[in-house]
């Protein structure tokens, strides 16, 4: 009988970077199943770089964590008890749910999961949000064509590894900027033409002319920053920028100001344009059967960097930005 449950509070807001102290740790009672409830053990737990923008009181997209209340995020759950016909013991499935190691909740607003996408954790990244981040900024925004160079800045990560993929599929040059020398293999692996490590390059912007001899027609941003700014000198007459996240900047209390690149834009007559995954949701499941036939053919692949153990989920999170993971950053729930 399972009656103790463990959940991860904000405890204080970050200044800068977060730390531990911003999470606390709990044990509460697990209330009693009612008839309509499902009891779900946590599996795996998505960390993802917008959970910082919660952390932090400014007006958003979505609503900040509330101080010392439940953090949330994507989770993947198996049943272990039902008392709805809507669900079954054994069951997997997906939800926007609290850090927490048991949820008893109603089956409302759970996806169940389609058990023949393997493993099953891919529903967090590469066919989960990041993924569809993927496709909808690269082929709604950067409208790919045939022949074009696309450039990706955190290239290595769960949204950058499936745009590089899609671009590829859509015939295009890639190139991909990340941190490590094993991520710059690995995205060689993936079939990306060029993967440039932005620390130990020493000119980056010469660097990226030099992977990009017809220039910059896509650019698919991550990251924001000084890595930005040297792409964007390098852009082509009527470029897509799809400014996708600004990692670089989530941890700065002061942003820095200046304008410098609008003159170029306006010169080059680029599309600068941000996006927030849930603005394409009617269009998601679609976008989903397309991309899971991608993924079933090996055309779409992916990898997951696994933490064990949910007392680690802060320290996933931090990972993501020290660049700690390849691919999709997920917490195993033992
Ligand atoms: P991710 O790329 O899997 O993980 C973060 C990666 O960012 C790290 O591994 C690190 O890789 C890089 N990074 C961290 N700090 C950096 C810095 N200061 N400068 C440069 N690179 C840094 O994360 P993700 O989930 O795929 O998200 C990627 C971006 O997309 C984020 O900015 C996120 O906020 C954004 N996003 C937007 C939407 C949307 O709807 N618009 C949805 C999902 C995600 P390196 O080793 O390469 O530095």
């Amino acid at each position: 009988m399972i009656n103790k449950n463990k959940i991860f509070i904000l405890a204080s807001r970050p200044f800068a970077h977060a730390s531990q102290e911003n999470f606390k740790l709990i044990e509460t009672d697990l209330p009693n199943l009612q008839d309509g409830q499902v009891l779900i053990k946590s599996k795996y737990i998505s960390v993802d770089p917008y959970m910082r923008g919660k952390m932090s009181e400014a007006k958003s997209y979505t609503e900040p964590y509330k101080l010392n209340e439940p953090v949330s995020g994507a989770v993947i759950g198996e049943v272990i008890e039902s008392k709805t016909s809507e669900l079954n013991k054994g069951d997997m499935v997906k939800g926007n749910l609290n850090w927490q190691v048991y949820h008893v909740i109603s089956p409302v607003n759970l996806t169940k999961l389609d058990s023949t996408v393997l493993p099953v954790s891919a529903n967090l990244g590469v066919l989960g949000m990041p993924g569809l981040t993927a496709y909808f900024g690269l082929l709604d925004i950067g409208r790919p064509d045939l022949g074009e160079t696309v450039v990706i800045s955190g290239a290595a990560g769960a949204v950058g590894t499936t745009v590089g993929q899609i671009a590829k599929i859509m015939g295009c040059r890639v190139v991909g900027l990340t941190g490590t020398d094993d991520k710059t293999t690995y995205l060689k692996e993936l079939g990306f033409d060029e993967a440039i490590n932005y620390k130990t390059v020493s000119n980056l912007r010469k660097a990226i002319r030099n992977s990009c001899p017809q220039g910059v027609d896509i650019y698919f941003d991550n990251v924001g920053g000084e890595i930005s700014d040297s792409v964007l000198f390098l852009i082509n007459n009527f470029a897509r920028i799809v400014l996708c996240g600004q990692i670089s900047q989530y941890n700065v209390s002061r942003m820095p100001v200046g304008p410098r690149m609008q003159s170029i834009m306006l010169t080059r007559r680029a599309l600068m344009q941000g996006f927030i995954v849930s603005d394409y949701k009617k269009h998601h499941d679609q976008a989903l059967t397309i991309m899971k036939k991608w993924y079933n053919s090996e055309r779409l692949k992916h990898k997951e960097t696994i933490l064990k153990g949910f007392e680690n989920i802060p320290e996933a999170f931090f990972g993501l930005f020290r660049g700690d993971n390849i691919g999709k950053m997920i917490v195993e729930v033992e």
